[in-house]
């Protein structure tokens, strides 16, 4: 579809919706606000200064005058990286105050990927110049922080250099580690018949696959550490099988089967319901609670730790307990989907800055360290029970930079992240389910450690149904609310 056929179709889908009642006009009048930008695309920016009642505003950065000479180095230029920046200079930050630490000269927009693997963007589409998002006048160190001196407010870069800092974001992301599951390197992505698309190329190559496959096991799985898109290993199992069922004609042929080390599709009830339903429809197989810990490529065996419950008697209690046990399951393969387990990078994971997980311990809510006050984390790698996403980071941007200026002029801090998240779950091709969800409210106004997710949907519509609208957020408008929107600190 061409950009100048969307905006007239989307339009007459929303009225469609309001007619029906799924839409209230306010909303409507959100949804067409995304889509005359997306469609009018070009140089257009997005959500320019005062059109716009997106509830991102609730956020919005203050404009404190902040004394502003305090110097701020930010860690890692990606999602969290650049929209902190962008954001601190709307806020009056002196630009010249602010270095950027970003060894990468391109920006990769990662929620692509998944599309990319499904055929419906090529990895060219996805991909930028770092330099024209860095915000003009901040300094960009082109290198990577390797060492943390928290005590003298200092870092050490792979050169050598040594930067001091007043106050530190550190938004450096998250790493895959492959090599944790036996037998598998990172190299061997792509090739063969094990594939990965949080891999770049290896998303090109899942698409080369998908066209290729003539039936057979497909394996899907999710490992048990936090990973970015809690939904992103079932997306590419839906637009794999929507493929093979609709458009090669296949999928009589193929057994497709999730393996994942987690118990549940979704943490909030309403959307693993929701999950439960397409899998049966789509005559998906589940797995729960096995974890990949081992690949033998030559006989394409994939090796899974299974954990069950099992009541044992126990002697000296002289009662029945419950206890884990933990069997080897292996299986088959014609198709591997893998998705690595994961952690903050290493230089994250040896600093001062982390829990004993190794994530960075902010504080869940203001996102400032909970060890040095000057330090905020945001993006992956922070130790937040869930929300891994570009959504989250939209949302939590706004919260760190109030913040931090509060704090730079000795006031309050009173942003609060909400833990809100988003998944759009592309369940096939035109149709999107769009789980939105964060901390759960009863435990936040508890003070009570956060465990449990609750959905947050920004539209009245019922947010477990999947809906074409919601493709096409995905696919056509999210992007440029990224490139032109939030990496600008606008939305
Ligand atoms: C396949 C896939 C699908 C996804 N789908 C979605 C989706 O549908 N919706 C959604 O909202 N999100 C999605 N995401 C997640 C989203 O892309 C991430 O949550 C987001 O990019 C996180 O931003 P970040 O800045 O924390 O990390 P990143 O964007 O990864 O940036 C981290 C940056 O830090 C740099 N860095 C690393 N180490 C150092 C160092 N030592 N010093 C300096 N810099 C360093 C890196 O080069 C990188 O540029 C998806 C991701 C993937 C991979």
């Amino acid at each position: 579809m061409r950009k100048d056929e969307l905006f007239p179709e989307i339009e007459e889908k929303v009225e469609e919706a309001v007619k029906k009642g799924e839409l209230s006009r306010r909303d409507a009048l959100k949804v067409l606000a995304f889509a005359s930008g997306a469609a009018m695309m070009g140089n257009t920016e997005l959500f320019a200064e005062g059109n716009e009642t997106n509830d991102s505003d609730k956020n919005a950065t203050p404009k404190l005058k902040a004394g502003m000479d305090a110097k701020i180095v930010i860690v890692g230029g990606g999602s969290a990286g650049i929209t902190v920046a962008a954001r601190l200079v709307r806020a009056d930050v002196k630009p010249e105050n602010i270095t950027l630490i970003e060894p990468s000269d391109k920006h990769i927009y990662q929620p692509g990927q998944t599309l990319v693997a499904g055929g419906i963007k090529t990895l060219d589409q996805l991909i930028r110049n770092e330099a024209d998002y860095i915000p003009a006048g901040v300094k960009w160190e082109k290198d990577k922080a390797v060492e943390f001196m928290p005590e003298t407010n200092s870092l050490k870069l792979a050169s050598g250099k040594t930067l001091t800092y007043d106050y530190l974001v550190v938004a450096a992301g998250l790493q895959y580690n492959f090599e944790k599951i036996k037998g598998l390197t990172a190299d061997m992505i792509g090739k063969g018949d094990i594939h990965s698309i949080y891999d770049p190329k290896g998303a090109v190559a899942m698409w080369d696959a998908m066209q290729k496959l003539k039936g057979g096991t497909l394996l899907f799985t999710n490992p048990a550490t936090p990973i970015k898109c809690g939904g992103a290993p079932q997306k590419i199992m839906y637009l794999t099988e929507d493929y093979m069922r609709n458009y090669s004609n296949t999928r009589k042929d193929a057994k497709i089967e999730f393996m994942t080390a987690g118990g549940k599709y979704f943490g909030v009830p309403a959307y693993h319901d929701a999950v439960v339903g397409f899998v049966k429809e789509k005559e998906i197989l589940t797995s729960f609670n096995h974890n990949l810990v081992e690949v033998k490529p030559a006989e394409k065996i994939a090796v899974f730790e299974k954990k069950t419950k099992v009541k044992v008697f126990d002697k000296d209690l002289g009662e029945e307990i419950e206890e884990e046990k933990i069997e080897l399951v292996e299986k088959k393969y014609d198709l591997l989907h893998i998705v690595p387990p994961m952690s903050p990078v290493a230089e994250i994971v040896k600093s001062p800055f982390v829990n004993n997980k190794g994530w960075m311990f902010v504080d869940e809510q203001t996102l400032q360290s909970k060890k040095f006050p000057n330090v905020f984390g945001i993006g992956d790698l922070i130790g937040t029970p869930f929300g891994k996403t570009g959504g989250s980071v939209r949302k939590q941007a706004p919260v760190l930079v109030q913040n931090m200026i509060a704090l730079m002029n000795g006031k309050e801090m009173e942003g609060k992240y909400s833990g809100y998240t988003v998944c759009p779950l592309i369940t096939r091709r035109g149709r999107v389910m769009l789980a939105e969800f964060g901390y759960d409210k009863a435990q936040v106004d508890a003070k009570e450690p956060i465990t449990k997710a609750m959905a947050m949907p920004s539209f009245p519509l019922d947010p477990a149904q999947e809906r074409w609208l919601w493709w096409i957020f995905k696919v056509y408008l999210l992007p440029p609310m990224y490139w032109y929107g939030m990496l600008r600190g606008r939305a």
